[in-house]
């Protein structure tokens, strides 16, 4: 199979919306392409005393709406075009949940499961110093992604602090908590994913309590999955895999244990009481509820007909390929797109803001309450538009995400 370019998928994507709407050729072509790129080289010195240089970028898709906001990656397999058309879907993403923000997103190409942790931290500072000019809370606020953390944060938010000689804990969120983050961001990708899975159940009819679950990943966004949907739902989590394979038990797994088990031996694999499913596979299982969790175009046109889950939750970011979408509407499956699904993470980083900038900090009770709001608003804004086009979940948030964009644009005259 032909790997796909994620920028062309996300501007195809855009185009297939820019048709449905009668967008304007000129707000089109501006919503095509990154306002503004950085391609960084960052030299560092491993454990070994050489000296490495790694590359890195950051993108800063649009920001008509606000400053740009959107993860960093570390990940062997970064390329510019992956971070373009995740920063793409950070601006629908971002516009989708009504948030003054625009979209953008970093990335270094590293392996960070061959570094040690005082490699992770020189990296991390390294890239915050090339970008630190660049950034914070008017202009681009980074955050975790796929292969960073709370810590990522801490290192990027304290080099910066350095630099500038100001405490500035605004300019990253998903911070610790000790340093300005906000409660509730450690789960908040996956709990906001959940909100939007029970509004899905309410409109299709499904029993959350009976419904059986299949997720693929097991980092940040599909471990908290699966553990809010045991404990929100009650719902029966069938298989659920990492990068190395895959486990699967009938009767449920337990969420914690294979946490605790991950923990101990780096992967999910192996673990005792399940039986082993490759990642294929556990896409294509009989279940109710599909999340996939892990990177991008792993739902193609050559497994999508294979796929019978009645719901597919998009935790991770660009799962499902536009021949993948075709199909999976003339098969009936209702799909969460993956800047709706997922949106919980950059919901709470936006309350991080918030609370940053009141210097106030808010119970996790409520944050919940308030990204309950959120998430619930933006799938009924995107239910609305699915069934006004007639047309699938993904399409119909772009509709929504691309004329608040698009309106931003107008009223600053910049088209
Ligand atoms: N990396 C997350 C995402 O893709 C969160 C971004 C943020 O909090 O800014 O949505």
């Amino acid at each position: 199979m032909i790997e796909q370019n994620p920028f062309e998928i996300s501007q195809k994507q855009l185009d297939a919306c820019a048709k449905l709407i009668d967008l304007d050729a000129g707000t089109l072509a501006v919503l095509r392409e990154p306002l503004r790129e950085f391609h960084v080289s960052l030299p560092v010195r491993m454990d070994d005393g050489s000296v490495k240089v790694f590359k890195g970028f950051r993108v800063q898709y649009n920001d008509a709406k606000g400053p740009t906001k959107g993860g960093i990656r570390f990940h062997p397999d970064e390329t510019i075009d992956t971070i373009r058309a995740l920063a793409a879907w950070m601006t629908w993403k971002c516009a989708l949940a009504d948030l003054p923000l625009g979209g953008g997103k970093g990335g270094v190409i590293c392996n960070p499961r061959e570094m040690s942790q005082g490699e992770l931290e020189r990296l991390s500072r390294a890239y915050a110093q090339s970008v630190c000019h660049f950034i914070g809370p008017e202009r681009d606020i980074p955050a975790p992604d796929v292969y960073t953390n709370a810590q990522t944060m801490a290192w990027i938010m304290d080099e910066c602090c350095k630099i500038s000689g100001k405490s500035q804990f605004g300019i990253v969120t998903g911070k610790p908590i000790a340093v300005g983050g906000s409660a509730g961001r450690d789960d908040a990708t996956a709990r906001g994913g959940m909100y939007t899975i029970r509004e899905a159940a309410k409109e299709l009819g499904i029993d959350l309590k009976k419904a059986t679950v299949a997720i693929q990943g097991y980092g940040n966004a599909g471990y908290f999955a699966a553990s809010l949907c045991n404990t929100l739902f009650g719902s029966k989590i069938l298989a659920v895999s990492d990068s190395k394979g895959g486990i699967f038990n009938k009767e449920g797994l337990n969420p914690e244990e294979i946490a605790a088990y991950k923990r101990e031996t780096g992967s999910v694999i192996n673990y005792p009481g399940a039986t082993p499913i490759s990642n294929e596979d556990l896409l294509e299982l009989e279940v109710d509820i599909l999340v996939p969790s892990a990177l991008e175009n792993v739902i193609t046109g050559a497994n999508a007909a294979n796929i019978k889950a009645k719901i597919i939750a998009e935790l991770a970011n660009g799962p499902t390929t536009p021949e993948a979408d075709d199909v999976l509407q003339r098969n009936g499956v209702h799909v969460i797109p993956d800047f709706l699904c997922n949106a919980g993470g950059v919901v709470v980083s936006y309350f991080e803001m918030v609370q940053n900038f009141y210097m106030y900090y808010w119970s996790k009770e409520q944050v919940h309450d308030l990204l309950d709001k959120k998430m619930t608003a933006a799938y009924h804004s995107v239910l609305d538009a699915a069934k006004k086009y007639s047309t699938h979940m993904r399409l119909a948030a772009y509709t929504v995400a691309v004329q608040r964009v698009a309106e931003a644009m107008k009223v600053r005259g910049w088209v």
